[in-house]
This record gives structure tokens, C-alpha cells and sequence, in this order.
């Protein structure tokens, strides 16, 4: 094993290759679909939308993929990201398991985003274009692309999910501090975004809205690309750097994990931390237990539907195969809100149909509380997405402690929570709560799926 990963790390033992799991799947993953055609999607017609670089990634079958050097020479500033062994959440939890994890608080941004932002910013400097949109629900995302832009010199305009827009001004500072221009969505500039508010003046938006907003305004506009944060094949890939450290620091912590965690929005933190191991183990390697946590309050991988279905309401994107709610669905605004994404994407989907995975949901309650034990044994404020996989981390220590099982446990603590202080505050007040399972307004939503199935 060793032999294979220390040729993909340089002097520095940084990656510098991102590892693509399709070479190892025996079942690839479905194409995206053109709506207007039911055929798989012509690639070339994505680049009304997005660089000539991300696409060439989005359909590669080939195992490494070389990172472009300014890309690495920019990661070199906090990779790669520190993996710690958890000795004092070990104890107040009195389980014989070994928890670590795997820290990308350290990034300039505070969480993994910017592995992606750096990548899609490069590739759309190399191909000329001036503007990027995107969207953002909680904020690391637009604060990461707002910081990759300035570095590249480009324009970065974000839509901001409105219930984020007001829960977190200081994501917002960040982004303006990053030069971007911060829009909270649903906004009255896009089609889009007028026709749901026609609809529901007070709506508190979604990530589903918020992507169409900024295709659309992408599509308007020639000098202008789109890029998003999580979900599609590229950005997966753009964060199999984290897992591929992670092999390497287990193997200089003499141990390697039987359980790894993740928290799962849109995927791509999740696919970084684990597709590296899914890999090794579909090569022959030792068999892991890959748990995605998820909220309660958004269920796409437990909850949701595996088929084709569109990545935002306006139904302006391809269709995608994947685990989801229905593009209609808004989840309720619980803190993570970059967990509050209708689907899941179509790697991890794939992986899930083919039990390469198992997925669980947590409570935002418990998930506070778990946070707070966390932060208070290892010191690191975490973000609410982050603190999912801590929670089903934490579980699974729990279960040790029950059963006498040392087992190795592997997260991802995908980012910091400072700017989330307000959240804690909340929870300190008692003030959060829990939300049921909305079984209706997930029934309307799938009722409203597309009928296309692709061959
Ligand atoms: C965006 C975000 C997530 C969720 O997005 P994924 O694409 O599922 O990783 C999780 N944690 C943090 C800190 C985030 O910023």
C-alpha cells in the first residue's frame, strides 16, 4: 500500500495528483442528462456555463490527474492539513476506540472549500473568462471562491441563501474583505429569483434557488462563468487531496481506520475524506466502514429517492442520478446551512446504490451537544456542518464504550465554526430546536420529479 500512495506526494507531502474514483468503480457513474434531448449531455454545451478545465475533469476516467503547480504552490500555505488523535474526547468519552481527525479549519477560508476554489478559479483564469457567479448557502463557499478570485484576479459575484444572508453577517464581511459582491437570494435581478418571489415575498431560500440565480446570470452574460461548491465530479475530485493525506498520516501514526466520517451537504468534503480509502479498498485493500451523517432536517442519502433529478429549482441544469428530495424542496433553516442541499451527488449516490457506504442522520440538538463536548476536550471551535461528522463520530466511540471494541475512527473536521459563534449563542439560550422529518413537503416535492430515467 505504502508504495502506492507515497508516489502521489511530493517532497512536501502534498498530493500532487487528485485521485478519481471512477477508475476504480465497476459500475461508472450515470451521465448528466439533457432535459431538452432525455440523451446523455453533450459536454461541449456545459461551456456555456462552466471552464474547458472543470469539464475535462467532470468526465475523466483517468485514476490521478495531475494538480496544475500554481494551484499546489497556493496549497502549500496550510498543506498539508494537520491529522490529530483525539486523546482527551477519548477520555471525557471513556471509550477504548482511537477517534481521529483530520482538521480543514486551517485553510485561509476556515474550511475545505477552498481545495475547490483555488482549482476552478485557476482553470477559468487559463481560459479568459472575467466574472464568476455562484452560490453560497452558509458562507465558506463564497468566501472561499471570493479569496481564489482575488488571487487569480477575477470578479466574484455570490448569491447568498437569504436565511444564511441574515443568520451570518460576518461570512458576508469576509466575502466583501475578498472584493465579491454579496447578493441575497432569492433576489429580485434574476428571473429566477422574481418568480419565486412572486410566489412567497418572505421566502428564506435554498441552495436550489441560489445555483439558479447565478447559472442564470452566467448564462446571460458572455465574459461571465459559473462555478458551484460541491455536488458535481470535479469538485469531489478537486478534494481527494484530504484523504490521500490522510492514508499517509494514519500510516505515520502507525494505525489505519476501520470506521471514516464525514458530513454530508452536497458530498464534497465527505467524497475528499473518503474516496481515497474507497479506492484503496476496491484495489484489494483493507475494508473500511464509510459512514456519512447528514441533518434530520434535510435526509437526501437516507430519506431521499436515487434517480434523475435537476441540481436547482429553475431546473436550468442538467439532470443529474442522484439521491434527492425533489429541486422543489426547501429544507428548514437549521444552522448547517451548508448541509441544506436538496440532493446528493452523483458519485456518492453511486457509491451508496452500490453498498461501498452506509449513511445515518443526526438531530441539530444533539448535534450542538456533541459539539460543545467536542470543542471543550480538543479545544477547536467547529463549524455546524462539521460537528455531523463529529456527532456520528462520537456515536460510534459511544458504541466502543458499550461493546469494549477498540476500533479506529477517522473524521473529517471540515471546518471552524468562528463565524457561526451566533449559532452557539442560540444554543446556549436553549433557543434551537429540533426539526421533524417534513414527510409532506418531501412528498410534494418528489411528487414534482422529472419522469425521465436514462438508460
Ligand atoms: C460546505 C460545507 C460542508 C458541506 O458541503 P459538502 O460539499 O457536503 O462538503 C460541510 N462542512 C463545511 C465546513 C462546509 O463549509
Amino acid at each position: 500500500m505504502s508504495s502506492q500512495i507515497k508516489y502521489i506526494l511530493d517532497e512536501e507531502k502534498i498530493p500532487k495528483y487528485w485521485y478519481n474514483i471512477e477508475a476504480d468503480l465497476k459500475k461508472n457513474t450515470p451521465p448528466p442528462i439533457d432535459p431538452a434531448t432525455g440523451a446523455p449531455m453533450d459536454p461541449a454545451k456545459l461551456e456555456a456555463i462552466f471552464s474547458p478545465g472543470a469539464i475535462a475533469l467532470e468526465v475523466s476516467r483517468e485514476r490521478y490527474i495531475e494538480i496544475p503547480e500554481p494551484v499546489r504552490e497556493i496549497m502549500r500555505q496550510w498543506r498539508p492539513s494537520p491529522l490529530y488523535r483525539a486523546r482527551r474526547l477519548e477520555k471525557a468519552l471513556k471509550t477504548p476506540a482511537r477517534i481521529y481527525y483530520k482538521y480543514e479549519g486551517v485553510s485561509p477560508s476556515g474550511s475545505h472549500k477552498t481545495n475547490s476554489a483555488l482549482a476552478q478559479a485557476f482553470e477559468n483564469k487559463r481560459c479568459g473568462t472575467k466574472k464568476i457567479t455562484t452560490e453560497t448557502g452558509a458562507g465558506q463557499w463564497g468566501s472561499a471562491l471570493a479569496q481564489a478570485c482575488e488571487i487569480f484576479g477575477l470578479e466574484c459575484k455570490v448569491y447568498m441563501v437569504r436565511c444564511s444572508y441574515d443568520q451570518k453577517p460576518y461570512r458576508k464581511a469576509m466575502m466583501e474583505l475578498f472584493g465579491a459582491t454579496t447578493i441575497p437570494s432569492p433576489s429580485p435581478y434574476t428571473d429566477a429569483g422574481r418568480a419565486v418571489l412572486a410566489r412567497d415575498p418572505e421566502c428564506r431560500g435554498s441552495l436550489g434557488i441560489a445555483i439558479s440565480e447565478a447559472v442564470e446570470d452566467a448564462l446571460k452574460n458572455p465574459d461571465t462563468k459559473y462555478c458551484l461548491g460541491s455536488v458535481l465530479n470535479h469538485v469531489l475530485l478537486h478534494q481527494t487531496v484530504i484523504g490521500q493525506e490522510a492514508i499517509l498520516q494514519m500510516e505515520m501514526a502507525g494505525d489505519y481506520p476501520d470506521i471514516v466520517i464525514g458530513a454530508c451537504g452536497g458530498g464534497s468534503n465527505f467524497a475528499g475524506i473518503s474516496f481515497p480509502f474507497i479506492g484503496e479498498m476496491l484495489r484489494g485493500g483493507r475494508k473500511v466502514d464509510i459512514l456519512g451523517i447528514e441533518p434530520a432536517a434535510c435526509p437526501s442519502l437516507t430519506r431521499g429517492k436515487y434517480t434523475y433529478d435537476f441540481g436547482d429549482v429553475a431546473k436550468m441544469t442538467p439532470m443529474m442520478k442522484m439521491y434527492t428530495l425533489g429541486s422543489s424542496f426547501i429544507p428548514p433553516a437549521v444552522h448547517a446551512g451548508g448541509l441544506r442541499y436538496h440532493g446528493m451527488a452523483p458519485q456518492i449516490s453511486n457509491v451508496m446504490s452500490q453498498g461501498l457506504m452506509r449513511a445515518r442522520t443526526v438531530q441539530q440538538l444533539d448535534v450542538f451537544r456533541d459539539a460543545v463536548i467536542f470543542a471543550r476536550a480538543e479545544g477547536i471551535t467547529p463549524a455546524p456542518e462539521s460537528s455531523h461528522a463529529i456527532s456520528g463520530a462520537m456515536d460510534e466511540a459511544r458504541k466502543c464504550a458499550e461493546t469494549g471494541e477498540s476500533k479506529a475512527i477517522l473524521f473529517n473536521l471540515s471546518g471552524h465554526g468562528h463565524l457561526d459563534m451566533s449559532a452557539y449563542l442560540e444554543y446556549f439560550a436553549g433557543k434551537l430546536k429540533n426539526y421533524e422529518y417534513p414527510e409532506e413537503e418531501i412528498a410534494m416535492a418528489l411528487a414534482g420529479l422529472p419522469v425521465c430515467e436514462a438508460k
